[in-house]
């Protein structure tokens, strides 16, 4: 079940309460981006405004006050008025009437009032919180409202006297998922999941990596979670050590790796899984070697997520694993201390080890509070994602050169300790083998 209007309203409840009294919230919805002449890249409302309301359809504003006058707090949708013609051509549109039947609003009218109701509706509002430089066009709107107010004869109007970025609380509250906010991220889980396993019983050689790429967005279509939450990455090969490889083009090879990172959006919600896996169903000695060292970094950093670590915790022992196994491997020269202290491992793992995950695959959420690494609390999402990549012109032993390994799963932070969503997506060399195996009977 999708996130209903008792949530938006709790929601709303909260960000009401948690700004100064007699203050007004304006947050714009997204709008659509042309991609060439006439046609579009697909919409996907904004990751705030979808967070308060629910409301699918670009050209709108959510109008939230705590004004005195209001009781219970007020809130207001300025969408697209209804338009036949424009219907036929472009959509069905909700339209005010509609929307305040189905929407979690108290009040709706059409996005072509906004200029001059805006003016009357921040009238005597003492704090405007606002998202600043986040949609230009937006920032210019608020702006000239803003002016007008000022420019009004004096005493008759008056115009708030700050501007607060309404990030400050809608990130906190992202950051905590609700119960029916972690069904979400469940259920995207389980999907990406899905197609990681579909892309593992497809690989083979002679195909090229846009058929793996088409394998995973098939089953996430199939099973109606429309758009991946990012672009698809599929790297066979030296491809899998370029971290944000998306061209996915190139043809698959009997010994190599191919590394798939894909993650789908359910309900706006996002999954973000990546799995390294060889393309003829078989590691090589060295590949073994290297996979197991990043399953091992992975399994010790869920050993500290749990609540009250932190993330940093985490990534210093994934470090320390990773250094002493390259050095192990005779990949790394001298002392493991030595080597931590200046990074020489950054060479072959040089990204950072997680990120929160929500409505945006990179989600909201500070990182450190106070300069200090936050603890870790129930209700967070986030990744677990070490790699190790040898570029194929790295200065080692020739046999390590262009391998790249990415294992990344999402876990929930539970009361004690943590649930990983996307368990089922098999990355021990044993599972990976058996089910490849098992495909080609
Ligand atoms: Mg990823
Ligand atoms: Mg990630």
């Amino acid at each position: 079940m999708p996130i209903d209007n008792t949530e938006f309203l709790t929601r709303q409840k909260h960000l009401l309460q948690a700004m100064q009294p007699n203050s007004i919230c304006l947050l714009p919805a997204s709008n659509l981006v042309t991609r060439s002449r006439d046609t579009e890249y697909p919409f996907r409302q904004d990751s705030y405004f979808q967070y308060l309301c629910g409301f699918p359809e670009p050209e709108a504003w959510l109008v939230l006050s705590n004004h005195q006058e209001y009781s219970h707090g007020l809130c207001i949708l300025f969408c697209l008025d209804k338009d036949p013609t424009m219907e036929i051509w472009q959509g069905r549109r909700y339209g005010p009437k509609q929307s305040k039947r189905q929407f979690a609003v108290d009040l709706a009218f059409a996005v072509d009032e906004i200029d001059e109701r805006l003016v009357d509706l921040i009238d005597g509002h003492q704090q405007l919180y606002f998202a600043q430089g986040h949609d230009h066009g937006a920032d210019d709107l608020v702006l000239s409202v803003l002016q007008a107010l000022r420019d009004a004869p004096k005493q008759s109007m008056q115009a708030p006297s700050s501007l607060i970025d309404v990030r400050v609380i809608l990130d906190e509250m992202r950051l905590i998922k609700s119960a029916t906010e972690i069904e979400m991220m469940r259920q995207a889980a389980a999907i990406a999941t899905q197609a990681h396993i579909r892309a593992m019983q497809f690989v083979e050689t002679g195909k090229n990596e846009y058929h793996l790429e088409a394998e995973i967005h098939h089953e996430f279509a199939m099973q109606g979670a429309k758009y991946p939450a990012y672009s698809t990455i599929v790297g066979a090969g030296d491809n899998g050590c370029i971290l944000h490889y998306t061209e996915n083009n190139q043809g698959l090879k009997a010994g190599d790796l191919v590394l798939i990172d894909a993650g789908c959006e359910w309900q706006g919600y996002a999954s973000d899984i990546t799995r390294t896996f060889p393309v003829s169903g078989q590691f090589s000695t060295e590949q073994k070697q290297l996979y197991q060292l990043v399953l091992d970094a992975q399994l010790a950093a869920f050993e500290v997520i749990k609540p009250n670590n932190t993330i940093k915790q985490a990534s210093d022992v994934v470090i320390a694993v990773i250094t002493q196994g390259l050095l192990d491997l005779n990949i790394l020269k001298g002392e493991l201390a030595d080597n931590i202290k200046q990074q020489t491992y950054r060479e072959f793992y040089m990204h950072g080890l997680s990120h929160w995950l929500g409505l945006d695959v990179h989600d909201v959420g500070n990182y450190k509070i106070d300069g200090q690494d936050r603890p870790l609390v129930p209700g967070m999402v986030l990744t677990i994602e070490p790699g190790i990549y040898i570029a194929p012109d790295a200065d080692v032993d020739n046999k390590w050169c262009g391998i790249g390994i990415r294992i990344e799963d999402n876990l929930l932070i539970t009361q004690s300790g943590h649930e990983n969503l996307t368990l089922a997506a098999p990355k021990t060399i044993s599972d990976i083998e058996a089910l490849m195996t098992k495909k080609s009977d």
